[in-house]
């Protein structure tokens, strides 16, 4: 059985998913965007509470707010990047990602994609897998991970509840954004519960019948 934890972190109110299998307790941390000492512990004391070990290190995309924490999560529990290296340029640029929004730089360091995620693959979660949707236009890379067993997705910033990613950032395409979420997350089933990158979980039919731009 699948069970999630939201975290909202960091400046941009972003949601740092933690999913795990119930039974394995083994977890994937989805976008890490711990921003500061108490946020970081905040995570990790909520890992060793619940008695879990984290395996993966997932980044829907790699724009600056989802991706804060991951130095502090490869180098405490020893995890590689996954991500579409489609967005392999903005992790390179995460300093000056910073200086765009008036954030302090120092800290960060360049980010790789050590495990590049494409269209289908699959990632392991104890008993659960979770499929690699493709979803570009918010950036070139981004990707949602839908696990059909629990009936979640995690969307990233590509669909929102009654809302979509922004596309006015270096790489973002707003027909592409369109015809992802119709390609990719509008066929899921009605009742898959929709995890986004900021904001509340929805739905894909809350979406398909009242999301204004779709
Ligand atoms: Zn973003």
């Amino acid at each position: 059985m699948l069970e999630i934890k939201t975290f909202v972190f960091n400046p941009f109110d972003e949601n740092t998913y933690l999913a795990w299998d119930a039974e394995t307790r083994e977890a994937m941390v989805i976008d890490p965007g711990m921003y500061n000492a108490a946020e970081r512990q905040e995570f990790d004391d909520f890992i060793h509470a619940n008695g879990l070990t984290l395996t993966h290190l997932v980044n829907t995309h790699l724009h600056l707010d989802h991706t804060w924490g991951n130095d502090h999560i490869t180098d405490t529990y020893n995890l590689k990047t996954e991500a579409n290296s489609g967005d392999s340029m903005l992790g390179a640029r995460r300093r000056e990602q910073a200086q765009m929004f008036g954030m302090n730089p120092d800290a960060l360091r360049p980010l790789n994609v050590e495990v590049d995620l494409r269209q289908d693959d699959v990632i392991k979660l104890g008993t659960l897998d979770f499929t690699v949707l493709h979803v570009p236009g918010h950036s070139p890379g981004s990707i949602a991970l839908y696990c059909k067993e629990a009936g979640v997705v995690f969307s990233g910033d590509s669909l929102f509840e009654r809302s979509i990613g922004r596309t006015d950032l270096p790489g973002g395409d707003y027909r592409q954004l369109i015809n992802a979420i119709a390609d990719q997350l509008l066929p899921l089933p009605g009742e898959t519960v929709v995890y986004p990158g900021h904001g509340r979980s929805t739905t894909i039919a809350d979406e398909a019948a009242f999301n204004p731009y779709l």
